[in-house]
């Protein structure tokens, strides 16, 4: 049965709030599930792990990861997709669908609950089309909350994607950029345009995967006072890196001349932007400043 069908059958409205953006041709989906495996699945093998589908929608990713993983676990906001993804996804064993809000979510005991099959702990990882209207929400709320995911695979605006993926010192480097590179790598798999989705949006889309660190590359500790270091750099992006340090007010170092040493020592200039500086340096320049 289509997926169009099925909407229709269930008598189904898209709902913008939810950033609604239906797939269309089963070739992306089939695409973005392989871009997530490490393996030829043409022979039917399946990866042994847990993928976590952040908005399932009509199910048409979700199929495709059921296909190439041993479990999946969807998590869809929208009630009114429930029965459709009920009967979308009858052929298939291996699928969970909880009707919740991500956001709300706890990571935890929901991903301990479903990764251990016989006594078995399954790799964990996610894959999604992300609703746009919170997209860099969810990527935080999954790197911040949850340590043991292999790799975040997601499907997000061209330009989010481009700011995921980017170097320090060209225009696209962000906050989210640095954060990422806390726990992992973004590599953008490729392009998917909007004639693809049904509504069409109004701009194109890319797949980006992040493969995180595996050890951890930086402790909890690294991690927390990097973070507020980033936050501080990039909110405000075109004062200097000194002038967005000082409300930090970090010990010994709480006036713009004792920041401004620093920089020099550290970076070769007073004169730096957050944004010229690698996950590296803020996590460098944090274990300085805290
Ligand atoms: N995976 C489907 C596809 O590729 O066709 C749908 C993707 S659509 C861009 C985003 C999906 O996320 C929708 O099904 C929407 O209802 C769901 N969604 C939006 N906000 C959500 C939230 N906070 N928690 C869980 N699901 C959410």
């Amino acid at each position: 049965m289509s997926d169009n069908y099925l909407l229709e059958k269930h008598n189904f409205k898209m709902q913008k709030k939810y950033g609604q953006n239906f797939l269309t041709d089963v070739r992306i989906p089939a695409r973005i599930a392989d871009g997530c495996t490490d393996f030829d699945v043409t022979d039917g093998k399946r990866a042994d792990s847990l993928i976590l589908e952040v908005g399932p929608g009509a199910g048409i990713l979700t199929k495709e990861l059921a296909k190439r993983f041993t479990k999946v676990l969807a998590v869809e906001i929208d009630e009114e997709l429930i029965p459709v993804l009920a009967d979308s996804l009858a052929g298939y064993d291996n699928i969970t669908v909880i009707n919740q809000d991500v956001m709300k979510v706890e990571l935890a005991p929901l991903l301990a609950e479903h990764r251990n099959i016989d006594g078995k702990k399954l790799p964990v990882s996610v894959c999604a089309n992300l609703p746009y209207y919170i997209t860099t929400p969810v990527l935080m709320k999954l790197l911040e909350e949850y340590g043991e995911f292999s790799f975040i695979t997601v499907m997000v605006q061209k330009e989010v994607a481009r700011r995921l993926c980017a170097k320090p010192a060209t225009d696209d480097y962000g906050a989210i950029t640095a954060a990422i590179g806390l726990y992992g790598k973004a590599t953008k798999l490729f392009d998917v345009s909007a004639g693809n989705f049904n509504p069409k949006p109004k701009v194109d889309s890319s797949v980006v995967k992040i493969s995180l660190y595996e050890p951890a590359k930086y402790t909890p500790e690294q991690i927390e006072k990097t973070s507020k270091v980033i936050k501080a750099a990039f909110s405000m992006r075109r004062k200097t890196l000194v002038n967005t340090l000082v409300g930090l007010c970090a010990p010994g170092y709480d006036t713009k001349e004792k920041l401004s040493d620093l920089a020099t020592e550290m970076f070769g200039k007073p004169t730096v932007r957050g944004e010229e500086l690698s996950t590296e340096q803020f996590v460098a320049l944090a274990q300085r400043l805290f």
